[in-house]
């Protein structure tokens, strides 16, 4: 019999830490797994799915509009506020009961309690006012929006945690912030109705994506009517007796509206958690610090997920868990494999990318071939609607493998999915030429851009 109350304790109830405790368990080793607030963590809770709810919820504006040049009258429509939050919460708390099913069922023991370490070993369940020990431990507590701008009124704006719980919907919003919660929020106020305002500090959106991508966003967010302002952010943010908040930027202006959102991204949730009774390493910012297998730099305790500053999504974290317990439950060492990871912004239009961009890979190939395609979208061609769809496959000349594909459009996060893979599996354009395309669908453009569009010869673009 071990020593210990249990052979492997979770700190955090989300995407990393349920897999990794409902699995653990199910290979019949004594588990507990605490989580502070609600099981399912950031990305079922206050993260990915509500907000990709509140997308689709979006996106019936634009459908309404272009309804009508299929022959459908619509009628008068309105929308409720109200009746999508609660929808959403609803289907959360399904989703919420499905975790904690999931780790009953495998004989996890839950507790519902802010969990803190007290040693290598110790682990302090607050609100059970008691310290539990275990043999192996995996830290997955995640992070928290930055809220801390070092701006006149910072406290008055809110971010993503209190976004899906707001009573009203704002008739308006400002939005600080160039990543993935700014411009999805921004997309997502702007399709429900609201007068949006997107400020950025840099001197374009979603730095470290194609550039093409960044800048086709930018001018399609406009055309729905957001104000995008680039090169600017916020000096002081002032509240009304109306409720009404005064936003000031460093380009002068003043922009007034229902509520201010900071989407300048996210802090580890490490504070106070006593990591330093354990020993356990963190860099300046507060992220865990691990080695190539999740291990912290004590021997027994692991971290996986948000918490770690690797990449910070959900598929990752998980697969992070996977791996740990490859490693440390199979006997079979298993890296976490960061490389290639395909990713979508849920912006309208949305992003599907996997791979470099032109810009790092014209950094890492002397040469490039660049395919090219933006088209309007036969969806949209009975319509009014300018808005158009960009594929673009990046291709090192000299082996003939796709290095880089970035996706706009309707449907782009579902296809780079799939595309992930044949990226991956290191797929040359000529495996995309010899695939057969799915017609009549956007996605056929990416197997049939025979020449390409123009070439990157050391950093320099050259047309063909
Ligand atoms: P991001 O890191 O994506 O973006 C943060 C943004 O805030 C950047 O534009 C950054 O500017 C800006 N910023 C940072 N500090 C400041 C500051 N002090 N003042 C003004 N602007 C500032 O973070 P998010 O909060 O958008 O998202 C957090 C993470 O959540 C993402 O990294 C992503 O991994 C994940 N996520 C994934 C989603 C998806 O997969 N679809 C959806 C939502 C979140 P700069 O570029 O100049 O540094």
């Amino acid at each position: 019999m071990s020593q210990y109350d249990y052979d492997f304790f979770v700190i955090g109830g989300g995407s990393g830490g349920v897999r990794a405790g409902r699995l653990v368990a199910g290979m019949g080793k004594r588990v507990g797994i605490a989580e502070e607030y609600r099981w399912g963590g950031t990305c079922v809770i206050r993260g990915c799915v509500p907000k990709k709810l509140m997308s689709y919820a979006s996106q019936f504006s634009d459908e309404f509009k272009i309804a009508k040049s299929f022959g459908w009258n619509v009628g008068e429509s309105n929308f409720d506020w109200k009746t999508l939050i609660g929808n959403k919460d609803t289907e959360l708390e399904r989703l919420e009961g499905l975790y904690r099913k999931g780790l009953d069922n495998n004989n996890a023991e839950m507790f519902d309690s802010r969990a803190e370490l007290k040693g290598k070993h110790e682990v302090y369940l607050k609100a059970l006012d008691k310290t539990i020990t275990a043999e192996k431990i995996l830290i997955a507590v995640g992070g928290t929006p930055s809220r801390n701008m070092g701006v006149d009124g910072d406290d008055l704006c809110i971010t993503s945690d209190e976004i899906f719980h707001l009573e009203e919907m704002p008739n308006s919003i400002v939005i600080n912030g160039g990543g993935y919660i700014a411009v999805e929020f921004a997309s997502i106020f702007a399709g429900l109705g609201s007068k949006v305002t997107l400020v950025y500090r840099g001197e374009q959106i979603l730095r470290g994506f194609d550039n093409d991508v960044r800048n086709l966003l930018h001018d399609e967010m406009v055309t729905k009517g957001i104000d995008v302002r680039v090169g600017s952010t916020f000096t002081k943010i002032e509240g009304t007796s109306e409720g009404v908040k005064k936003v000031s930027l460093t380009d002068g202006t003043l922009v007034e509206a229902d509520q201010v959102m900071l989407a300048i991204g996210r802090n580890p949730m490490t504070d106070s958690m006593g990591l330093e009774h354990a020993g356990v390493e963190t860099d300046a910012k507060g992220f865990i610090k691990v080695d190539d297998y999740s291990k912290t730099n004590v021997d027994n305790i692991w971290s996986v997920g948000d918490v770690t500053d690797r990449v910070s999504l959900t598929p990752v974290a998980i697969h992070e868990s996977m791996c740990l317990i490859e490693t440390e439950f199979k006997n079979n060492p298993t890296k976490p494999d960061h490389d290639l990871i395909a990713t979508a912004v849920f912006s309208q239009p949305e992003i599907g990318t996997v791979g470099l961009s032109e810009e790092d890979a014209s950094e890492r190939y002397p040469e490039l071939n660049i395919f090219r395609a933006h088209f309007r979208p036969m969806k949209k061609t009975l319509s009014s609607s300018t808005e158009k769809m960009l594929m673009k496959i990046i291709v090192d000349a000299k082996s003939d493998v796709v290095v880089g594909l970035h996706i706009m459009g309707h449907g782009s996060s579902e296809m780079a999915q799939t595309l992930g893979i044949a990226v991956k599996m290191k797929a040359t354009k000529a495996d995309f030429d010899r695939t057969m395309a799915v017609h009549p669908t956007a996605a056929e453009e990416l197997v049939t851009m025979y020449a390409p569009s123009y070439k990157v010869i050391k950093g320099e673009r050259q047309e063909v």
